[in-house]
Formats: structure tokens, sequence, C-alpha cells
């Protein structure tokens, strides 16, 4: 059987949000199998949980957050998206404000993080949604077109494309197609910073936002250039960050995703409505299992053994 995952034993990470520039601290801790992820707020007088789910999704300027009620915690996405790199099904999370910490702007330290726990493979068969029949989301027109698609795929793979113009983005790839069947997430993925221009920056700033956000913890560009002394981790760092985010915003699915993903300038908004439109269409998906893990899709099985 390919088996739901969780942590072996919980794990700590204190932190500042990107956007608040509060401290945060954050408890993992292993869940029960069908349980899924939940944050939970435990600075409030009552704690409250938040499941993750499209639902959930509350906000997606800048980053995704997810609410219930009046609680909420913002820029959920990396943490999430090093969950799906690592398959872990079923997690809580402990939060102590309102923002997930963004650390050094990747999802590299939460991987890290996860790794350092240990993977426990659970009682329960993974349940993976497959992809049955394509749903895309589209926006604008001509040169302001912008959509997000997901087909039918035995596997896992995401293919992404921005469109930034801007002589530091201009020089480097502007399209990426990553597979989970690669086995490479963690080193090809998971250290693509989040990344901002300067005059954006002082924007945010003025509004409140950006206040936790530098050059410790993004890739910051002027006009013309990449102001990280230490430059780039990956010539095409930007849109393989977009593939990052792209995994974190479609793990709020709840399951992981058995599919091809393709995206043209699509974001945390886009990505939120494309599995809003999945939910929508039962015809378009359904839930699959592997009785024998050697039955899944590459990637997938070989993982499971090696974590
Ligand atoms: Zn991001």
């Amino acid at each position: 059987m390919l088996a739901q995952r969780t942590l072996k034993s919980l794990t700590r990470a204190v932190g500042v949000g990107l956007h608040s520039g509060q401290r945060v601290e954050l408890t993992l801790r292993p869940a029960l199998p069908d349980s899924g992820i939940v944050f939970r707020r435990v600075d409030l007088p009552q704690p409250v949980d938040i499941v993750i789910s499209p639902e959930a999704v509350t906000d997606t300027r800048l980053a995704s957050t997810i609410s219930s009620g009046s609680a909420k915690v913002h820029t959920v996405e990396h943490l999430m998206s090093a969950c799906a790199g690592l398959g872990i099904d079923n997690l809580v999370i402990d939060i102590t404000a309102e923002e997930v910490p963004i650390l050094d702007g990747s999802a590299s330290s939460f991987v890290f993080l996860l790794q350092s726990a240990g993977i426990e493979l659970q009682g329960a068969p993974k349940r993976f949604v497959r992809i049955l029949k394509p749903v895309e989301v589209r926006e604008g027109e001509g040169a302001n077109v912008k959509w997000a698609r997901l087909s039918p795929y035995e596997g896992y793979k995401l293919s992404f494309e921005i469109d930034f113009d801007h002589p530091a983005v201009d020089s480097t790839g502007q399209r990426v197609e990553f597979d989970m069947g690669s086995g490479a997430y963690s080193r090809d993925i998971a250290r693509a910073r989040t990344f901002g221009f300067t005059k954006d920056v002082e924007m945010m700033r003025a509004n409140g936002l950006a206040l936790g956000g530098g050059l410790d913890n993004a890739i910051v560009m002027d006009d013309y250039k990449v102001l990280n002394s230490e430059g780039l981790r990956y010539n095409d760092e930007f849109v393989k960050h977009k593939i990052l985010d792209a995994m974190g915003d479609l793990y709020l699915l709840g399951k992981p995703l058995l599919g091809a993903y393709s995206a043209f300038r699509s974001g945390h908004a886009m990505n939120n409505k494309l599995l809003r439109e999945l939910l929508a269409h039962p015809d378009a998906y359904e839930i699959a299992t592997f009785d024998d893990e050697k039955n899944a899709p590459k990637g997938f099985a070989t993982l499971a053994r090696a974590w």
C-alpha cells in the first residue's frame, strides 16, 4: 500500500512574518491518518483550528491566507509547498501569530525542518485527487492574458511561464517544467526564494506590508538588477519560485494531485480559482489510492521507500 505520511516527532521553528514583521513560533506535530493538515492559532484566548481547503482561502493578495471565522493565517504557501514536496498528508501546525514565518524566503528551511523530524508512514492509504478531464481558468485578453490548467497525467508535473519585463528577469529562464517523478523537489525547487522590486517594497511598507522583508529572505531588484550580493541560487530562480508557490497553493486542495498543472502568469488568486473550478466539476476528478505501491506513479513509490 502507498501509505499516508506524518512526522515521526514534533519540531519547532521561530521567525518573523514577511508582511507583519511579527515574531512567530511554529510547532509542527504528528497527526492521525485522514486528519489532513490543520493550522492551530494557539495565541488566541480559545485556540482555533483552520483545516486547509480551497474554501478556507479568503485572501490571495501577495500571499495565500486561510481563515476560520475571524482567525487567520497568512502566507501559508511555502510551508504547504514543502509538505507537498515531501508528501506529508497529516500534520498539526501550532502557530502563535497571524503569519507563517518567512525564514529564508524559500521552502528549504521547512523541508529541512520536516526531514529532521523524520517522516512516518501511517496505516492508511494515501489518497490522491486524480484529474480525469482538463479544467482551466483564464483572465484578460492579449498582452494581459493569464491562465492556469489541470489536465490528466498519471504522476504530478507542473509547468509555469512568467512574463516579467525586467532586465534582471529577462536574462533568466522564464519557463520551467518540474516533474515530481524526478525526486528532485528539495534540490531543484525548494531553494527558490520569493522576489520583489524596491519600488513595490516602498509602497508596501507605506501600507504596513513587507515589514519583515529584506535581502536575507527575498531576492530584491531595483529597476535594473538584483541587489542581493550573493546573486541567484538558480539561474531561473524567479520562475522556479512560481512553481514552488503553485505547489503550495495547490496543496490547499487537502490531497495531493495526480495530474499536470500548467500556467501562464498565474498567481495565488488564480491557483485558488483553479481548485474551486475543479471542485465545481465532480466529473473532472476521482479519488485514487494504490494498494500496491509498485503501481504508483514514478517518484511516489521510490520516495516512499527512501523516506
Ligand atoms: Zn512565494
